[in-house]
């Protein structure tokens, strides 16, 4: 860190922010430059305490930071990109893997006949919520226990794997019993309580960047993980709040191409959650392939406008047949394979 003193700083100033740099266990150098004195704090600043409380005192300036926040998380720690293993499939390194399913849980025969379509499509994980985070508490809030016991013959039945999300610390056993990959939502994205708890089952966590987090709070959410010794993080852009009201969210692409080259996690993207409208999902799955994603959360219902939650976003089993044909062909041109389930579906 970099502690800019203000001009007119005297000696014993210098002396002071000194002796409290070397307190908080970095080394101090001072620069005496023709207008200002600035203070190096040489240090790992992502180990040791901010110096940012600093900025208190009367002859400081500004405390400048020279190193990202994360370390876990950063590609400069480790260059190679994770690959994460998860009901015997592969996400990231060259691999593209398409996760695909209702918003909701909503009956037996809904999601049986739905896994078999998205196993036939060549998705390689069901998705669907058994709790559901909903804006309104008049709202269906997801089948809970019952959901998950449907996804669980679901698996048996397709050998697909299952991702599903868990909202609270006291239904992590529960909702582990079932899935293979966690599903964090964009509303508890910085719950640090339940990322702390989620991480320490060992299980891969998929990690939705929160509606108003920036790339480095989304980043830092997913160092909560690593940092309990659990490395299968899944970092998954779904969309953040901007003044744009044409559609439900603004996906943004950008964000992925950063978070590829920021860290060695794999990313994936949510196109439905993203737009909200069923006729931007094929086009934006696509843009996320360039941008650079390992792969896409897809919201897929056999009769949308029946859903029982976020109908106007979800697209239909042969609309995720036709993406899947097309993502198959582009794949090789962006360095990825798409992976698919070896066995056909049993039916
Ligand atoms: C979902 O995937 O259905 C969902 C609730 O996602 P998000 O947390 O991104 O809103
Ligand atoms: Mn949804």
């Amino acid at each position: 860190m970099i502690v800019v003193l203000k001009r007119g700083a005297t000696a014993e100033d210098i002396a002071v922010v000194s002796e409290e740099v070397r307190q908080a266990g970095y080394e101090p150098r001072v620069i005496q430059g023709v207008e200002l004195t600035v203070i190096a704090a040489v240090g790992d600043e992502r180990s040791q305490g901010s110096l940012e409380s600093l900025t208190a005192q009367d002859a400081v300036q500004q405390v400048i930071r020279v190193q990202k926040r994360y370390k876990l998380a950063s590609r400069s720690t480790k260059p190679e990109d994770t690959v994460i293993s998860a009901a015997g499939y592969q996400i990231g390194g060259g691999s593209f893997g398409v996760m695909a399913g209702p918003c909701s849980v909503e009956s037996r025969e809904q999601i049986l006949t739905l896994a078999d379509q998205m196993s036939a499509a060549g998705a390689i994980f069901l998705r669907g919520g058994a709790f559901k985070p909903r804006t309104s508490p008049y709202e269906f809030q997801g089948l809970g226990q019952e959901g998950l016991d449907l996804l669980r013959e679901a698996r048996e039945r397709t050998g697909l794997g299952i991702i599903t999300e868990v909202l609270s610390q006291r239904d992590i056993e529960l909702v582990g019993d079932c899935t293979d990959i966690f599903q964090i939502g964009t509303r508890n994205a910085q719950n640090y309580a339940l990322l702390t708890e989620v991480a320490a089952t060992g299980k891969p966590v998929l990690l939705k960047r929160g509606w108003a987090s920036k790339v480095e709070e989304w980043i830092l959410a997913a160092e909560y993980i690593l940092v309990q010794g659990n490395p299968n993080v899944i970092l998954c852009e779904r969309g953040i709040r901007t003044f744009e009201t044409a559609v439900r969210n603004t996906l943004d692409l950008g964000a992925v191409a950063l978070a590829k080259r920021e860290t060695h996690l794999p990313v994936v993207v949510d196109p439905s959650q993203g737009c909200g409208r069923r006729d931007l999902v094929e086009p934006l799955s696509l843009a996320a392939l360039a941008a650079g994603a390992d792969g896409l959360l897809i919201e897929v219902h056999a009769h949308p406008e029946q859903a029982w939650s976020d109908g106007p976003q979800q697209i239909t089993p042969e609309q995720l047949n036709h993406l899947i044909g097309r993502l198959d062909r582009l794949c090789p041109m962006f360095d990825k394979q798409l992976v698919r389930r070896e066995e056909p579906a049993i039916l």
